[in-house]
Formats: C-alpha cells, sequence, structure tokens
C-alpha cells in the first residue's frame, strides 16, 4: 500500500510542523521512534483521573471536570484571569488557573470534561495547575474505549503525540514480525504489528496487556540474542587447552592447604577445571559473598594453567589490593610460589607484582618476569593489560572484585592474539539472577554460596541519630573496647575532605529519594573526622588514615601499617571496599551510612569479621527513620546473606533504575523491560536466544532477527551498553 517502513522519516507522513515538535521535544524523527513511544498509561471511556493520586511537582496529565469558575481581574498585570476548578470522580480536587478566559467561553464552562496537561504545583498549600494545556473531551463523543497518555513534555502535550501516533498507524503497512512464528505460538506471543496497535489503541484491557507483553519480549529477546552473539564470538575463538596435570602444582597445592576446600570451592574449582581443559576460552563469573573464599578458587585456576607451561595474570582494582593480592598468593603458596628463590619447591613458580608505583629498576625486572615466563603468575592492576605488558604465554586473566568492569573491558583483556586467555572474573557483590542473564550475560556464572566454617557473626546495628543523637558517644566507646580487646577497628567516611577537588570519592546513594533537601551538610570527610578524633573520643588511640588521594606508596604503607597491627583505627573512605584483609580487625563504624549503596555497605562491613573474634558494624546515620534510606540501612542490618541483599538492593531501586542508567543520553531499545518484573521472560528469552545463535551463527538466516538486535542494542553497541551498570 505505501513505501512506509520503521525507518521512514516523520515528515513524509506528519507534515513539518507536527514532525518537527516531535523531533525538537522528544528526539523522535522516524516511524519506528514515534510507534516505540509507547503511553505511559490508559484512561477509561468516561472516566476521570484520580487526582489524590498527582504528585507534586509533576507533569501530569488528567481528565477531570469543570466544577467551578470564576474570573478575577489580575492583580500584578493588566487583563484578567480564570480559575476553574476540577474535580473527579472521588471528591478530589485541584485548581487551575487560565489566561486570557474571553477565549475560552464556551470551551472550558462548568461541566466540561477535557485532558489537562500541566505541572502540578502548589498555591496556599493546594494543589494547582497553572494555565496547563488542555484538550476538550465532549461526552458520548469518545471513540476509543481507552485513551492512551504518553510521556510528554510541557511543549507537546499527550493528546498531540496520540494523534501523530494513529496519523502513521493509519497509513503503516504491519512490519515483518521478526520473531520465528514458533516461538510466537510456543509463547502464545500477539504479532508485532497487531502488538503496536493494540498497545497505542487498545479494545479492551486485555489487549494492552497483550500487546505490552508481546512488546517486553522483542526487548528481552533483543538484549539476550545480542549477548549468545557476544557469547559465540569469544567461544569460537582459540584457546590454550590446559587439562589438569596430575602430580603438578595444583596437586602439591592441594596436598599442603592447611583447611579443607567448602563443597561449593570443590563445586566451583571442577566447573573451572573442565572450563580450562576446552580449546576455546573459558568465560566465567564467581560470585561469592565477601570471605567465601574466592582468591583459592582463583589461585587454583592459575596453577592449573601453569601447570600446562603457561602464565596467569590477576588483575585488582587498586594497587593497594594488588600488592595484597601478592602478599597473600605468596603466604598461601609457601615454597610453591618461590620460583627462582632459595628453598624454593621443585616445581615452583614466581608470583611478580607490576604495578605503576615500581620504581624504575624493580620494573624492568617485573616486566621481564612475565616477558620471560619466569613468573607464572602476575598481578597487578588493570592497566596492566592497557599498558601491553608482554608475556610468554598468557593462558587465564582473572579478574577480582570487578563490578566495575564491563564487556568492552573484558574484551580488551582477551587481546587480539591468536590464542585467547581463559577469563575468570569473580564479584563479591552478589548479582541478582536476571542482572546476572542482562548485564554479564556473556559470561557463564558460578556461585559460592557459603562461607569457610568457624567464620566469625558479624552484627550490624544502626545508629540513628535522628532520635538517639546520644548514641554517637556509644559508638566511639564501643571503638575502645575494640581495641582494649587487642583489635582493630575501621572508620568509614564518605568524602576525603580537604580541598575542592575532593568530592571525587563521594558516593552517589544507590536511590535518589534518599537525598531529603538541599539544606544537608555535607557528609564527613576522612580528613576532618580522623584529627578530631584525634583530639576527642578517640584521644590517645593509634589513628592512621586512608584514601585514594595518597600517592600509592603512602596507601601501601598505611596498608601494612594496619596490617601489622600499628594502627588501632583506621579512618578510611571506600578504598577498603574491596578486597583488603586484615583479621584482626573486628569493627567497623560507617560514618553517613544513608550515602553508601545496599551492596557498598556490606562489602564494607564484610571487612570485619574475617578472624577468630566476632565482627561489629555500626551504621551512623541521621536521616529520620521512614524513609527509603533508613529501610536501607535496616535491610542490611537485618541479613547477612549478600544474595538476599542484592535482591533487595534491585528491588528498592527506583524501576528501571538497572538498565535505565545505562541508556542516559542515547536511544536504547529498552523501554519496557523491567529485572524485576520480567524474570520469566528474561530466561526464556535467554534459552531460546542460545538455540537461535547455535542454529544459525550470526543470525544470517533471520535478518529480522538481527535487526531487531540493532534496534534494542543500537547498531554499532550491540551489547557494550549493558556494561556500566
Ligand atoms: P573472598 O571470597 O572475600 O575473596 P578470601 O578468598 O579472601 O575471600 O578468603 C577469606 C579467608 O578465608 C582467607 O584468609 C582464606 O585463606 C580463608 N579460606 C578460604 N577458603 C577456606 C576454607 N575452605 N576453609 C577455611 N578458610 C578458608
Ligand atoms: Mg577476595
Amino acid at each position: 500500500m505505501t513505501d512506509l517502513d520503521m525507518d521512514s522519516p516523520l515528515p513524509v507522513i506528519l507534515g513539518g510542523a507536527a514532525a518537527k515538535d516531535l523531533a525538537t521535544h522528544l528526539d523522535i524523527h522516524t516511524v519506528g521512534e514515534l510507534v516505540r513511544h509507547y503511553p505511559r498509561r490508559y484512561i477509561e471511556r468516561g472516566q476521570l483521573t484520580d487526582i489524590a493520586g498527582l504528585q507534586r511537582g509533576e507533569y501530569a496529565t488528567l481528565v477531570a471536570r469543570v466544577a467551578s469558575k470564576t474570573i478575577k481581574q489580575m492583580r500584578q498585570r493588566h487583563g484578567q484571569m480564570m480559575l476553574v476548578t476540577l474535580r473527579d470522580d472521588h471528591g478530589g480536587r485541584l485548581d487551575a488557573t487560565f489566561f486570557n478566559p474571553h477565549r475560552l467561553r464556551g470551551i472550558i464552562e462548568v461541566g466540561t470534561r477535557a485532558l489537562f496537561a500541566g505541572q502540578v504545583g502548589t498555591f496556599q498549600g493546594k494543589p494547582q495547575l497553572t494555565h496547563p494545556q488542555f484538550e476538550p473531551l465532549p461526552d458520548g463523543d469518545d471513540i476509543r474505549p481507552f485513551l492512551a497518555i504518553y510521556p510528554a513534555t510541557a511543549k507537546l502535550p499527550s493528546w498531540k503525540i496520540g494523534n501523530c501516533v494513529r496519523q502513521v498507524l493509519d497509513v503503516l503497512d504491519d512490519p515483518t514480525d521478526p520473531l520465528p512464528a514458533a516461538l510466537r505460538k510456543a509463547e502464545g506471543l500477539t504479532e508485532l504489528g497487531r502488538a503496536l496497535r493494540r498497545i497505542h489503541v487498545p479494545e479492551t484491557e486485555a489487549d494492552h496487556h497483550a500487546a505490552r507483553n508481546r512488546l517486553v519480549w522483542d526487548e528481552a529477546m533483543g538484549v539476550q540474542l545480542a549477548l549468545a552473539l557476544r557469547r559465540q564470538a569469544t567461544v569460537s575463538r582459540p584457546a590454550p587447552a590446559c587439562p589438569p596435570q596430575p602430580g603438578g602444582l595444583l596437586d602439591g597445592f592441594d596436598a599442603r592447604l592447611p583447611f579443607q576446600l567448602t563443597a561449593g570451592q570443590v563445586e566451583v574449582g571442577s566447573e573451572i577445571a573442565a572450563d580450562l581443559s576446552a580449546a576455546h576460552p573459558m568465560n566465567r563469573l564467581v560470585q561469592g559473598d565477601v570471605g567465601a573464599g574466592k582468591t583459592v578458587v582463583a589461585l587454583r585456576a592459575m596453577l592449573q594453567v601453569i601447570d600446562s607451561g603457561r602464565q596467569a595474570a590477576l588483575l585488582a582494582p587498586t594497587e593497594v589490593l594488588a600488592s595484597q593480592h601478592a602478599r597473600s598468593l605468596r603466604a598461601l603458596l609457601g615454597p610453591l610460589g618461590m620460583g627462582g628463590q632459595l628453598g624454593a619447591a621443585d616445581q615452583a613458580t614466581g608470583v611478580t607484582l607490576l604495578t605503576g608505583s615500581l620504581g624504575t629498576r624493580a620494573r624492568r625486572q617485573a616486566l621481564l618476569d612475565a616477558q620471560s615466563g619466569s613468573a607464572g603468575i602476575v598481578v597487578g592492576t588493570h592497566a596492566l593489560i592497557q599498558d601491553h605488558v608482554g608475556f610468554a604465554d598468557l593462558g587465564l586473566v582473572v579478574v577480582d572484585e570487578q563490578h566495575r568492569f564491563g564487556v568492552e573491558q573484558r574484551d580488551a583483556l582477551r587481546g587480539r592474539g591468536e590464542l585467547a586467555p581463559h577469563m575468570l572474573v569473580m564479584t563479591a557483590t552478589p548479582i541478582p539472577r536476571t542482572v546476572a542473564m542482562t548485564v554479564y550475560g556473556d559470561l557463564a556464572v558460578s556461585s559460592l554460596r557459603e562461607l569457610p566454617a568457624g567464620r566469625s557473626p558479624i552484627s550490624t546495628t544502626v545508629v540513628p541519630l535522628a532520635e538517639k543523637p546520644a548514641w554517637v558517644e556509644r559508638v566511639w566507646a564501643r571503638v575502645r573496647e575494640e581495641v582494649e580487646g587487642g583489635h582493630q577497628v575501621y572508620v568509614v567516611c564518605p568524602r576525603v575532605g580537604g580541598d575542592a577537588g575532593s568530592d571525587a570519592e563521594l558516593v552517589e546513594p544507590d536511590d535518589p529519594d534518599s537525598d531529603d533537601g538541599p539544606e544537608r551538610r555535607p557528609p564527613y570527610a576522612v580528613l576532618d573526622v580522623a584529627p578530631q578524633l584525634v583530639e576527642g573520643a578517640l584521644n590517645g588511640l593509634r589513628i592512621g588514615i586512608l584514601h585514594g588521594k595518597l600517592p600509592a606508596e603512602e596507601k601501601d604503607t598505611v596498608m601494612r601499617a594496619f596490617e601489622r597491627g600499628e594502627l588501632d583505627v583506621l579512618v578510611a573512605t571506600t578504598v577498603i571496599e574491596v578486597g583488603v584483609d586484615v583479621p584482626n580487625a573486628t569493627g567497623m563504624v560507617i560514618l553517613d551510612a544513608d550515602r553508601f549503596g545496599l551492596s557498598q555497605l556490606h562489602q564494607l562491613r564484610g571487612r570485619v569479621g574475617r578472624g577468630a573474634a566476632p565482627g561489629v558494624c555500626l551504621l551512623v546515620t541521621d536521616v529520620p527513620p521512614g524513609t527509603t534510606a533508613r529501610e536501607r540501612l535496616d535491610a542490611v542490618a537485618g541479613t547477612t546473606d549478600g544474595f538476599e541483599l542484592a535482591r533487595l538492593d534491585l528491588e528498592l531501586r527506583r524501576e528501571g533504575d538497572v538498565l535505565g542508567a545505562v541508556q542516559s543520553g542515547r536511544r536504547s531499545g529498552l523501554r519496557l523491560l523491567s529485572l524485576l518484573r520480567h524474570e520469566e521472560i528474561i530466561t526464556k528469552a535467554q534459552g531460546y536466544a542460545t538455540e537461535l545463535v547455535a542454529a544459525d551463527p550470526g543470525l544470517r538466516r533471520h535478518p529480522r532477527l538481527a535487526e531487531l538486535v540493532d534496534e534494542t542494542v543500537g547498531d554499532d553497541e550491540r551489547a557494550a551498553y549493558l556494561d556500566k551498570v
């Protein structure tokens, strides 16, 4: 009928003015972009909007009836203004003001029903719309059973968008359905063309549910296909097969392990051993709570690779962690890790630390060790790979604590060599299933669910200064008790403090609601808190400071002093969030705890209770009870199960935040998909996507599916947009 398709520009159909409005105000340029601008909700024929449900400050579109109107002379300006009271069906009232009332005669009268759109403000304590836009709805004249309400702007109200959408739908042929008919049939999905019509112009409630469901499927399939393609691309590269070598280093290590591996460590260990034995790259995420024993798991993987004559690299996010890793790997390996040194075991390998803060000579030696292969294990920060350090034969890359590490970075780590190294990613931030399937969908996931036996419990308490200001003294008394008991304590602040540029480490709370106004004092800062404690509450204790702004060398010195028990208290930023392991540290005070994310708090508290003595964590906050921020803190105090917290974290975040955060600034095809509500669809979509890509590599026989991938995740970006959560 027409040559229109989803890529057609809008001016051809809508004419210049309307197309320009859509382009300017909503960044909508093509037929596809417009029909994918879905309604936010629907108003049923004859119904009025519930006024009580409107949020102050919200840009609202509502159907209401005019209950009364009066004309007033304006005081400040020349002219008249009309005051109208709008009503709903439940006794709700909303005032609205209009300018130029003479032009509204016969249009807005008592009894008129209309769509109104504007910002909900407040006047003398009552909600008010100031000169809203409107569109009368003559009674009995509703053509459609449901009125679609669109995400709109002050300049382009919902009904104008709706008119444009319907004009386009009138002349548009149904697009070819990208989803295979068999899939649609099995899942009972509406056809694409029908779904697109029905989501804009539903006849029944069931209509728009079915339409929405189908369109959610498109998004889930787009994402999962992108990830399946990525998995396939990775896995199809050749990798060094490193099957276990009986009698090798790994066996030697296992024989001298001072403890028994947990069941989880054994199980995950054998998954990894199998992956490493294959001639295509392992691509695995190991998630396990803080203290679950991921380091041993990683080390055993590295030893298997070394047994096949290759090298392993361990990457940590900071230099502090890298040097700590190097130390703890050497300690775990004992004589097995002293390659080239006196007293080494026969098969011993070497552990080399390679960081930016090494002196020239040490660095040259480290580079040489990596290049010659005398270092079986090279430990460094992520810069190790960016710096193109040469390895004799890199077989495995382990990325530790990587929750800020994305798909593209993983790709970069694999390099472009003939053989792609195996990759093992470890995170202590457990990831809810749906997030793992999307954000980390290119990885196979293993979980360590139990902690090694004999772990001390951590008790977590919220210290609510809003209600109990005096408790602050008890906090510092508690710190003294721990120190008097021979233990050590962390005091964590959200900020470094000092100079103006010091906010770099300021944490953004996960939940924008938790910011209760511009009046809040700035968050506590390490450089303010530490001297206050020295002179006041903790006078006489040995107090050190640690934050990201210190030179690497000084960080290392402070960390070592704390590790050796030469400091009682460490006042720090979140640099201690990941990995730092000081078993004698039993106490943690987190100031302005509400400023931290839920998972972050869990991470932080994991730094204590790592030894034999029980740990205590005090979450100090002055936000009032009953707020989301306090709810989050109560959740952290209420459970030590990181998996449970990860789920709660997802729930407490605002709708779409997880996927939404990565969409800002670019047009992604994700509009309806929710990681919380669509777990079942995402799971099924992953299955279908894997099958489809396995049967049709590169989706050459399914061009529409390939297009769907591009529509969903962007042509050039593919799955890369999923990186940054
Ligand atoms: P994380 O998962 O947080 O990285 P680590 O690997 O640092 O945990 O392990 C924490 C501590 O527990 C380390 O001191 C480690 O040696 C010890 N550990 C690991 N596995 C076991 C086990 N099976 N039994 C007892 N202790 C263990
Ligand atoms: Mg660790």
